[in-house]
């Protein structure tokens, strides 16, 4: 038997590192240890409910596990193979017990293709990612596919950019491929700042190194020798766990020189952001790895053909590259199966606000809104009701009840006045004021601007300053007007993406609840 005990990040907050102790305590205890392995593995996303646990084979799942708990775990499901009746999940709805993961609602509606291995791997240990078919990809695409093969198989993919605008990673790609500049670097973005984002994290933390076979795949695909992971140092295990698999692949021969016997050399390097949230724009990340103050520059040449150093780059995000091991092991055709016509394959959501199982997920692209907050999330607690959900992280839109039936793509989503963005979800209940909530993501953009062009810096502190002064109850004629003025140039004149999609909170919550603008306004007179 193998138990598996989540130490995410999540988990790791909710004692599972004392689990973990008290398992091997226990085993010990008992004379298993030649019998039964023990492994803190990545988050399987249930974070609510952690710490996670699941007992192999039987694939049994316990959760909100405490050290007390362990005896008896181990005395009646690893020795008598009887489950523990009252660790196990009740549903809600209908107050059947679940025995599996993929019995439990949260779990039975997601498709999960990135994170599903994530409970099954010890994220510390390469022979956890060889045994599940870690690197079988590389080898295949150094084996037996030209660069150029693997390319076109990533563009007919039509993988669509995980970090926030949905570029196609194979145009990005072949752009770069092309440039006649020699040197050539691919880069990770995982400077996650969203407020309420983890995705990014969980899939570093947990599944590292099917990042990293992505990002050497995609320097194969380039033609280029090194890459680099930009994560945000507030990240101390996904760094840890990330800088340890790029050790690993190295004394495995996976990394460096005439990786696999094909004469292709590759070297990856980490890179730990300081916690500006507009260094995960791509020039200002690229700026910042250069060792110079992370502010974006104009885009007169696209970054995958004048980049890093200037050289031709390819930036993706985590998400991005993770998928790509997936798209050479099982194909274009498979992963295009998944989805709707212009958003294809998965994407994870974090999952959080007012909603009842707080947590990370996956589902197919086209999976409706009302799907995701109410069967897998469980609807709002309380007894209290949906009024919208967040997307795209602080520049993204709230979205009512009544688009709730929206197909969740790219398109989809930036029609109805968001955007996908990385993956954050926040929802939020009848309570919510949802001009609070468009002041607090202005105000968290106007701190975080870099202050290099005028919209932004000095266009989003008066945008501030009126959505302030209107929850005050201190608003006054005029001010939707000015706050619509000051958006529109916001989007027509900034520099970069932070200040060009900053008034979308604001623009979103004015388009689908202005009579709380109004109300706010007339309460004052
Ligand atoms: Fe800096 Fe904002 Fe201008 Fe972007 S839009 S360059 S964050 S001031």
């Amino acid at each position: 038997p193998c138990i598996s005990i989540c130490a995410g990040s999540g988990c790791v907050a909710s004692g599972a590192l004392e689990v973990i102790a008290a398992f091997k305590a226990e085993i010990e205890k008992q004379g298993l240890a030649a019998t039964v392995d023990t492994k803190g593995t990545g988050c399987p996303g249930f974070c609510e409910r952690g710490p996670v646990v699941v007992i192999y084979p039987e694939e049994i799942c316990y959760l909100q596990v405490m050290p007390e708990d362990v005896p008896e775990i181990i005395s009646q499901t690893v020795k008598e193979k009887k489950v523990v009746d009252r660790l196990l999940y009740v549903d809600p709805a209908t107050g059947e017990k679940a025995v599996h993961e993929y019995d439990i609602s949260f779990y039975r509606n997601q498709e999960r293709n990135v994170i599903c291995n994530n409970i099954k791997i010890d994220s510390k240990n390469i022979d956890d990612y060889l045994a599940n078919g870690g690197y079988s990809a590389l080898g295949e695409a150094l084996g037996s596919m030209t660069p150029v093969e693997v390319l076109e198989e990533v563009k007919k993919a039509n993988l669509r950019g995980r970090g926030g605008a949905g570029f196609p990673a194979g145009v990005k790609w072949e752009g770069s491929r092309n440039a006649p500049d020699p040197v050539k670097y691919v880069i990770v973005n995982a400077d996650e700042g969203d407020p309420g984002a983890f995705m990014d994290r969980a899939v570093l933390e947990g599944n590292p190194h099917s990042v990293l076979e992505g990002l050497i795949i995609g320097g194969y695909a380039i033609g280029a020798q090194e890459g680099y992971i930009y994560v945000r140092h507030e990240y101390p295990l996904a760094v840890e766990n990330i800088t340890l698999a790029i050790q690993q692949a190295e004394a495995c021969g996976l990394l460096g020189e005439n990786i696999f016997g094909s004469g292709y050399n590759f070297r990856v390097f980490v890179n730990q952001g300081a916690g500006a949230f507009v260094c995960g724009e791509s020039t200002a990340l690229m700026t910042s790895i250069e060792g110079r103050a992370g502010e974006p520059r104009p885009k007169y040449v696209r970054s995958n053909v004048v980049g890093l150093w200037g050289h031709p780059t390819v930036l993706n995000n985590v998400e991005t590259w993770a998928n790509v091991p997936l798209i050479i092991n099982k194909g274009a055709d498979w992963f295009t199966s998944i989805g709707t016509e212009s958003s294809k394959g998965t994407k994870i959501f974090s999952l959080v606000g007012k909603i009842a199982n707080t947590g990370l997920v996956e589902v197919p692209m086209g999976i409706s809104l009302r799907d995701i907050v109410f069967k897998i999330g469980g609807g709002i607690p309380g007894g209290k009701k949906f009024k919208a959900v967040q997307t795209g992280g602080p520049s993204g839109g709230c979205i009512p009840e009544s688009l709730l039936d929206l197909p969740v793509g790219f398109d989809e989503l930036t029609a109805a006045g968001s955007m996908m963005g990385s993956g954050g979800m926040i929802v939020m209940d009848e309570d919510t004021c949802m001009v609070d909530t468009a002041r607090y993501f202005v105000k968290f953009l106007t701190d975080e601007s870099c202050g290099k062009c005028v919209p932004c810096r000095e266009g989003l502190r008066q945008m501030d300053n009126i959505l302030t002064r209107i929850t005050e109850g201190k608003g006054g004629e005029g001010d939707i007007e000015l706050l619509e003025a000051l958006a529109e140039t916001a989007q027509e004149a900034s520099l970069c993406a932070l200040g060009k999609s900053a008034p979308n909170p604001f623009l979103s919550t004015l388009q689908y609840f202005r009579d709380e603008y109004e109300a706010h306004i007339k309460e004052k007179r």
